[in-house]
């Protein structure tokens, strides 16, 4: 029988199995292929039926080392350039080692002291990296998703209540359609947090002046006015995924300021730009939202799953996610989550290990990754770049000068299937302003000049190849 009782006896073998196996897998990571080959052939071999009698922990983690790990994408390796993927450090590695060893249940002050207290300390040193008001409050959640559910659950609230609903106690009880804006850079993951607020995706106006989807100003303006004086929700996207560009926030917060709406702002990634002077004034005026969203998995190379939402009035929170019971304390922190891992030990202590100098060296050096990436796609007579590169995304195409246009998209889909294949980088393709497009983006606290060059190489290699194979069929 394989009790866990009967078989404690394994727990010191098993930690110090799993230890030597993670730092020889962080150790290799550097030099590893993103994806290894063979990977899903790997990932199979744990399949197979639930054992009736088995074996204890040894026999299971070894099992997992053994497979799993020839599966998993090095996504926190430094040439995961793929969505906006960021590493871990070592202190939010170990945090979250602990983490785990500990495992507080984060929802409440009786459940965990510690959890909850470094929760709002993770929360008022993030408020102070962002330069951010230090009188706002926020919550750490599982995401950016359900950091802009979170917040666009308060910002449903205020409008609710300005129709003179209780939304959270009432539900919808006749309430009109909400007047929702942004530009043609809102994240899906808005729309999706405004279906599951039951407001639905449709309800966002998307007001863009071009196919890249940039806001048109005038254009909000005249919606927000054409309202006369009804409460609306603006949507500002601190940073847009396809090129790193920035809705104008500032204007956005006049907007919102003038017509009395309230002005969320996704800064998944963006809102690290006010860390360095050198990109600040793209996120100038997020301090003047009501509310703003970030990720921890992305830039601040915390381990997955971590994002924050920052309230300028935090308080609503609990009329939506507050809940109550006879045998629960009444302390519960608001959030969509009721119990909840301690993610605040590593973002707590990835701050106290680097501290602001350490994150903004991080990203001036991404900064500068990314337009000498942006400088090998203009100097190469086969590569094109799309979009300026004001981050930390390059947005580029391969484009050799024999090929016709009408044949580019089909050909730069093909190298980016490639691409995956091969592993050396990861790097996806998007669409930008109709053209196929690869939009590497540099978030990880290990890449470095060689791994950004990399990804230039390869395209243009796989893209040589592609065009080789495509004339001999
Ligand atoms: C990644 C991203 C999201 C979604 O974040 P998750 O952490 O994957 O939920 C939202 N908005 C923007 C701009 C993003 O880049």
């Amino acid at each position: 029988m394989t009790d866990p009782l009967l078989l404690r006896g394994e727990l010191d073998q098993a930690l110090a199995y799993a230890v030597r196996e993670a730092t020889r897998y962080l150790g290799e990571l550097d030099e590893s292929p993103v994806l290894p080959a063979g990977a899903s052939d790997a990932a199979e071999e744990l399949a197979g039926s639930l054992p009736q009698e088995s074996d204890g922990a040894l026999a299971a983690l070894t099992e997992l080392v053994e497979h799993g790990l020839g599966a998993a994408t090095r996504s926190s390796g430094p040439r995961f350039f793929h969505f906006v993927t960021g590493g871990v450090t070592p202190a939010a590695q170990g945090a979250d080692w602990l983490a785990s060893t500990l495992d507080q249940n984060a929802f409440s002050a009786v459940s965990s002291p510690l959890a909850v207290r470094l929760e709002s300390v993770a929360i008022a040193w993030l408020l102070d990296l962002f330069e951010l008001p230090s009188s706002w409050g926020g919550v750490l959640t599982t995401g950016a998703t359900t950091a802009n559910f979170t917040a666009l659950a308060a910002a449903r609230r205020w409008w609710a209540e300005r129709h003179g609903v209780d939304i959270d106690e009432r539900g919808f009880d006749g309430l009109p359609a909400p007047p929702i804006f942004s530009s043609g850079y809102v994240h899906p993951s808005a729309t999706k947090a405004l279906a599951m607020l039951g407001l639905g995706r449709g309800s966002v106006r998307v007001v863009a002046k071009d196919a890249a989807g940039r806001l048109d100003e005038a254009g909000l303006e005249s919606a927000l006015e054409a309202l006369g004086g009804r409460p609306a929700i603006v949507i500002g996207n601190a940073g847009e995924v396809n090129a790193g560009d920035f809705d104008p926030i500032e204007p956005m917060a006049d907007l919102a300021e003038r017509y009395g709406a309230w002005l969320h702002v996704d800064g998944a990634f963006g809102l690290f730009a006010r860390l360095t002077p050198r990109a600040s004034g793209l996120a100038s005026g997020v301090e003047r939202a009501n509310s703003v969203i970030s990720d921890g998995h992305k830039w601040l190379n915390v381990p997955y799953d971590c994002g924050f939402a920052f309230l300028r009035d935090p308080a609503p929170l609990h009329a939506t996610f507050g809940f109550s019971a006879a045998y629960l304390p009444g302390d519960e922190l608001p959030g969509p989550e009721a119990s909840r891992r301690a993610r605040s030990l590593a973002v707590w202590a990835t701050l106290r290990a680097y501290g602001r100098s350490g994150y903004r060296a991080m990203v001036e050096r991404h900064l500068d990754l990314a337009q000498r990436l942006a400088e090998r796609v203009d100097a190469s007579p086969v590569l094109e770049r799309l979009a300026e590169a004001p981050l930390n995304i390059v947005c580029f195409r391969f484009r050799p000068p024999d090929v016709d246009e009408s044949e580019l998209d089909e050909l730069n889909a093909r190298i980016g299937r490639a691409l995956l294949a091969d592993g050396r980088v990861y790097v996806g393709t998007t669409r930008y302003e109709g053209r196929v497009a690869f939009r590497p983006a540099i978030v990880n606290w290990r890449t470095t000049a060689a791994d950004v060059e990399l990804i230039a190489d390869v395209v243009v290699e796989l893209g040589e190849r592609e065009l080789a194979t495509a004339v001999r069929r």
